[in-house]
């Protein structure tokens, strides 16, 4: 059974961690090593059952693999679940006995903060192994991801104005966002810089509040963001928002944001791609976070991440370039060009994608 999953997900190898006294139970997924360590984050979530963290480990790895080889990255995809209420079950001894299981690693796994993990979670994992980024500021940091992220969404709208309008240029552009939260409160200031016009909703009013006083912008209801005449959507709250529910609704030319997992499901994709609208894999646009994060492991250094992050331009426009040609929706696009990376490696030792347009 377990093989059958690993086959179907393509998984390299699968670590299960089992410490008595602290109560660990956690699962380590390295998906793929071709390009890389794999680097990916250690959610921590009180799974109904193994067979649920097992799944939700290694889909989680695979989607790393694909944002590190579209990004442009020498990393592979890895993730890690451990299983428990992180607002019951965390303890110093439960992460330092899941810092030394990924130290026996010795790097072929690199973990990072996720959904229920924190900075200080990541510290106590640094006392037991290097092998862990998003740690404290002082053991070389590269600090809050969120504003670093919002440059690279940015990015991700200027180049996919570019393919739309031909110009990146976003003044005058009317962008709804939805969740104004974390990344999008930078992305906003981004994108006010640049003379967009912003409409914004979040379900915490302060949030949208927020948007209004600085950055001038309209607020509308929740479900209003998907009907109001726009240029570009950019979601950035959860998950599944492109949906049967919504698509009918959005008046966008493009849609591109943070949120991760966009798409209910594929066909959610091609139906935007029939509809005529861009929509821009969330996994490249929202990759700032992994390449800034990314860049820790050579001794974090500001600019350089940031330079790395501005590169999602070309990156997308790449990925744009490629769906042309192929008539293809351009998140399947994405994927194209992660696999083609990671297959030409394997017989070139070749990290570009040169031969792929
Ligand atoms: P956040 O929690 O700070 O912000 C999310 C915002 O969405 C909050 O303000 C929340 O109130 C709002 N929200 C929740 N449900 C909503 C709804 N139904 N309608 C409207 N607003 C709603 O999170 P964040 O760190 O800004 O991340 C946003 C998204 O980007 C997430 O999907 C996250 O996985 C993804 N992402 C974040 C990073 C990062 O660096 N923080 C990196 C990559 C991807």
């Amino acid at each position: 059974m377990t093989f059958t999953l690993l086959d179907h997900y393509g998984v390299e190898q699968l670590v299960y961690c089992q410490d008595k006294q602290s109560g660990l139970k956690a699962i380590i997924a390295i998906h793929d090593t071709t390009l890389g360590p794999a680097l990916g984050g250690t959610r921590m979530y009180p799974y109904a059952s193994e067979d649920e963290a097992l799944e939700d480990v290694v889909r989680l790895a695979r989607g790393m693999t694909y944002k590190a080889a579209a990004a442009g990255l020498q990393l592979g995809g890895g993730k890690a679940v451990i299983i428990g209420d992180p607002k019951k079950d965390k303890s110093e001894a439960l992460f330092r006995a899941f810092g030394k299981y990924v130290n026996t690693l010795q790097g072929r796994y690199i973990t990072a903060e996720d959904v229920g993990t924190t900075v200080m979670d990541m510290d106590y994992i640094h006392q037991e192994t290097p092998y862990v980024t998003g740690v404290s500021p002082e053991f070389g940091s590269s600090g809050n991801p969120s504003p670093v992220t919002a440059f690279g969404v940015f990015q991700g709208i200027r180049a996919a104005a570019n393919e739309v309008y031909g110009s990146p240029d976003l003044s005058g552009k009317v962008v709804t966002v939805q969740g104004v939260g974390s990344v999008a409160y930078h992305l906003c200031g981004f994108l006010k810089e640049a003379g967009a016009e912003l409409i914004v909703t979040d379900v915490v009013q302060e949030h949208v509040d927020r948007a209004v006083r600085e950055y001038n912008a309209t607020a509308v209801g929740v479900n209003e963001i998907y009907t109001v005449p726009c240029d570009i959507f950019a979601p950035c709250a959860m998950g599944g928002i492109l949906n049967d529910d919504t698509l009918s609704l959005l008046k966008a030319r493009i849609v591109a944001g943070a949120a991760n997992n966009q798409l209910r499901e594929e066909r959610h994709g091609d139906l935007l791609h029939e509809r005529g609208i861009l929509y821009a894999p969330d996994y490249v646009v929202n990759s700032g976070g992994l390449i800034n994060v990314s860049d820790e492991l050579q001794g974090y250094q500001r600019e350089r991440a940031l330079n790395n992050v501005a590169k999602i331009y070309d990156q997308l426009g790449t990925i744009f370039e490629l769906a042309r040609q192929h008539s293809i929706p351009a998140f399947r696009a994405a994927d194209m060009l992660a696999i083609h990376r990671i297959e030409q490696y394997k017989k070139t030792n070749d990290y570009s994608i040169e031969g792929m347009l």
